[in-house]
């Protein structure tokens, strides 16, 4: 079963996908995870990434499908997978889609997490106030969320349509407790 979790930053996504990934064994595919990970060991895409990320800005479409594509080949991926935090755009969205044909794979579900966004800015800033001195993303500050808010509405939010219109997006309740967001999810997932 293949399954994208879509939803502004703070939504809850990570938590979520992390559950499926402990209770069905797909694995989680988080492209901020991976990319963090590329800025940690100073790869080649690590480097193109970073000032971007610590600007609240989106990693060029190429570089984000090329990590996936290649992530979904290896063979813990065959059991399926999770998209947090992929697609962000509506290029990427259809590059998901030529790529998953050309692998013989299909999405199964589309799950969106609906929240109220004024909340969710309170929420996140509270987040980055309590993650402090401590914190490990240099993008979790409140300037940097606001700047990722408004690439969500800008790049991000026109992806939904494109879905709905495909007939497997369902959205669910983002801003109810993390359990009952998880038991939504499960009765969609079956
Ligand atoms: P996240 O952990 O999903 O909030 O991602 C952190 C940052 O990584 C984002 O603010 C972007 O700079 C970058 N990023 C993650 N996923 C993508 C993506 N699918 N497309 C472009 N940039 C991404």
């Amino acid at each position: 079963m293949n399954i994208i979790l879509l939803g502004p930053p703070g939504c809850g996504k990570g938590t979520q996908a992390q559950r499926v990934q402990d209770r069905l064994g797909l694995i989680q595919l988080s492209t901020g995870e991976m990319l963090r990970a590329a800025v940690a060991a100073g790869t080649d895409v690590g480097q193109k990434a970073k000032s971007i990320m610590d600007e609240g800005k989106l990693v060029p479409d190429d570089i984000v499908v090329g990590i996936i594509s290649d992530r979904i080949d290896e063979p813990d991926c065959a059991k399926g997978f999770i998209l947090d935090g992929f697609p962000r755009t509506v290029a990427q969205a259809e590059a998901l889609d030529v790529m998953l044909e050309a692998k013989g794979l299909k999405l199964d579900h589309v799950i969106e997490l609906a929240v109220d966004e004024a909340a969710l800015f309170d929420r996140i800033k509270t987040r980055a106030a309590e993650a402090g001195e401590g914190q490990t993303r240099a993008d979790d500050t409140p300037e940097t969320l606001s700047k990722r808010l408004e690439v969500y509405h800008e790049k991000t939010a026109p992806i939904l349509p494109y879905y709905k219109d495909k007939g497997n997006h369902k959205a669910i309740d983002g801003m109810a407790s993390i359990d009952e967001v998880s038991r939504a999810i499960e009765e969609i997932l079956g």
